[in-house]
This record gives C-alpha cells, sequence and structure tokens, in this order.
C-alpha cells in the first residue's frame, strides 16, 4: 500500500500499551499521568511486566489491579517462570484470577547475568510453553507470549525458536507480542516464514521508541535485537540535548510503524517505559485518536 506522508492514516490501529510497576510514589505517579493520558486511545490492553526473579510480584498485582479497578483498562499481567515453584505460580495465578485479572503475558524470564544460563527452579517451570499449559490448567486466561523476529540468542536456529513459538500456542496462548525491532523488513520476513509455519495468531509488533541508543544497545545484546548502525548516527551529538532526542525518536518510530502500517499491521504494542508522549504522539501520527474526535 502505498500511503501519503503522514496524511490520511485513518487510525484504524489497535493499540496496547507496557508498563513496569513503579518503584516509589513519585514514578507511580508517572505511570499514573501515563496511564490516564493514554486511556482515551482505547487501548484494547495495557501490560504491566514482571520483575527479574519475582522483585515485583506484589508490585505487579497491585498495579494491575489498580490499572482494572481504577482506570477501568483491560490490564495483563507479565509473569515469568524465574525463581518460583510451580505451586507459587498457581498462588499468584489464583490471586490476579480473584483481582480480576484475565490476561497474562507468560514467560520464561532470564537468570540473573545477561546471557547467563536459564536454570528453572528444581520445582518449576522449564519454558514459557510449560507455564502456558500449567496457567490454563490453573483458570481459562487469555495468554500472550513472546516472540522474536531476529530470533531469540538461547535459540539453536530460527526454526527452532518458531517451532518454541508453536508450543507456545498449541499450548493455549493466542497472540504473540514482539521483542523490539528497528528494521520493518525483519518483521516482514518473520511474519512470512509465520505463515509458512502454519501460524495464524496475531503476532503483534513490539515497538520502542529510543531515545538513547547507549541504554537500547546495552539491552538488545541480551535479547537478540539489532541496533542498526544509522541509528547511532542520528543520535550523534544529542547527549546534551533531550528534547531533540525525544524528538528523533518520535520520528524513526512513527516511520518504523507506518512502515508497518503499509505493509498491512493493524496491531501495534508500545513499550512506554510509563510515559505518554512518546507514544501518544505515534500513535496520533497513525490517524489513532481519542475515542469521539475525528482523525
Ligand atoms: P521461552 O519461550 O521459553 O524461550 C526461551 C528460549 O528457549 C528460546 O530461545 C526458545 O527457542 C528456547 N526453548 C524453549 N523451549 C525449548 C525446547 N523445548 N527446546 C529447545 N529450545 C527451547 N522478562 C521478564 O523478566 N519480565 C517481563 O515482564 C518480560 N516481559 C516481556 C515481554 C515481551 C513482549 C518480550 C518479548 C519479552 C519479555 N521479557 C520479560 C523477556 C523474556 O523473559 C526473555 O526474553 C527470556 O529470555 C525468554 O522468555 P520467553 O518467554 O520467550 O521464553
Amino acid at each position: 500500500v502505498d500511503i501519503p506522508l503522514f496524511s490520511g492514516l485513518p487510525g484504524d490501529v489497535d493499540v496496547s500499551f507496557e508498563f513496569f510497576p513503579p518503584k516509589s510514589e513519585k514514578m507511580e505517579a508517572q505511570l499514573w499521568d501515563a496511564v490516564q493520558e493514554l486511556k482515551p486511545l482505547s487501548p484494547s490492553f495495557v501490560s504491566v511486566t514482571y520483575g527479574a526473579g519475582g522483585s515485583t510480584r506484589e508490585r505487579t498485582h497491585s498495579t494491575v489491579a489498580r490499572i482494572i479497578a481504577e482506570a477501568q483498562i483491560p490490564a495483563a499481567a507479565h509473569l515469568t517462570c524465574v525463581g518460583a515453584s510451580k505451586d507459587e505460580i498457581r498462588e499468584v495465578a489464583e490471586q490476579y484470577w480473584a483481582a480480576g485479572v484475565r490476561h497474562i503475558v507468560a514467560l520464561r524470564g532470564d537468570a540473573g547475568e545477561p546471557g547467563a544460563p536459564f536454570t528453572p527452579h528444581p520445582d518449576g517451570y522449564e519454558s514459557a510453553a510449560a507455564l502456558v499449559a500449567g496457567l490454563k490448567d490453573i483458570a481459562d486466561f487469555e495468554i500472550s507470549v513472546a516472540a522474536y523476529p531476529e530470533t531469540h540468542p538461547d535459540a539453536d536456529c530460527p526454526q527452532a525458536d518458531l517451532d518454541n513459538l508453536k508450543r507456545k500456542l498449541d499450548a493455549g496462548a493466542t497472540r504473540a507480542i514482539t521483542q523490539f525491532f528497528f528494521s520493518p523488513d525483519k518483521f516482514f520476513a518473520f511474519r512470512d516464514r509465520l505463515a509458512s509455519a502454519g501460524i495464524a495468531a496475531p503476532v503483534v509488533p513490539g515497538i520502542l521508541p529510543v531515545t538513547n541508543v547507549a541504554q537500547a544497545r546495552k539491552f538488545a545484546g541480551a535479547c537478540g535485537a539489532e541496533i542498526p548502525a544509522w541509528m547511532d548516527g542520528l543520535f550523534d551529538g544529542l547527549d546534551e540535548k533531550p528534547d531533540a532526542r525525544k524528538l528523533v525518536a518520535a520520528t524513526v518510530a512513527a516511520e518504523l510503524c507506518r512502515r508497518l502500517y503499509a505493509g498491512g499491521v493493524r496491531d501495534l504494542h508500545f513499550y512506554t517505559l510509563n510515559r505518554s508522549e512518546l507514544a501518544y504522539a505515534i500513535c496520533h501520527m497513525l490517524g489513532k485518536r481519542p475515542l469521539g474526535e475525528r482523525s
């Protein structure tokens, strides 16, 4: 599809937003501002991450429960296998169900150090696929899982990673959300491979608006995402110019989203880092408007 430059996009995209559980009152206020700002865009859901080793167990729970109760947005809780027995996972999942949480993003998680091999808890789940099956056994949650357009670093090969995604979907997940990426072509190639493997479930691109390349590069190394060299060039000289970096971040992410849109993508998941402005601006450029306003 040939689309005009930033005009005429009808906003026919479904968006979701990811947050992390705040650590302080100040961060809590920032998160809440972001939730209130993004709510008018009618997200299909929002999600709240789970810290390494279950360190945010209580905070993830209270954040998700508050979003559901006070903002009345469907909210998903991320849950990992790290450091928890199957009984502990059951307890957490049952608490979610009791609090009205019906959607879980089920993940394996990582061992402490980036790149360190994952060692399951002796009585725990060894992979996200096993966790999905376990959760489905506990209650009829809607379950989303992770997907990797550039292949997860632990996978033997791209095909093995795809087989793993298929196992997660076969175990009861109904959607995958991708790790962030910056090349639309890599996403489209991944989508073609999913189709060849007979995977029909929605695989939603995860969009990370990058304002700090050095930080993004650190994170990307551990999760199999490539930060293209042109990104360094774009941010070169902007270390002391945070406002300019934000504008560049929004432009780069909006361009990625526009290309994805042109390639037929109609669902986008934004890694917000608990700030609304970049995600809001990008959605706006895609024609997304608050409910009731014309685009
Ligand atoms: P899995 O699907 O279990 O896969 C892990 C690796 O093992 C893959 O390489 C897979 O191919 C391989 N594998 C699995 N089973 C087999 C098998 N039987 N044989 C061979 N290979 C196998 N982390 C957090 O700690 N908290 C979060 O909230 C969080 N949220 C995330 C949200 C999204 C959208 C994404 C994309 C990632 C998130 N992560 C989070 C990171 C995630 O925990 C890591 O990427 C982790 O390394 C892998 O998790 P997974 O669920 O993809 O694992």
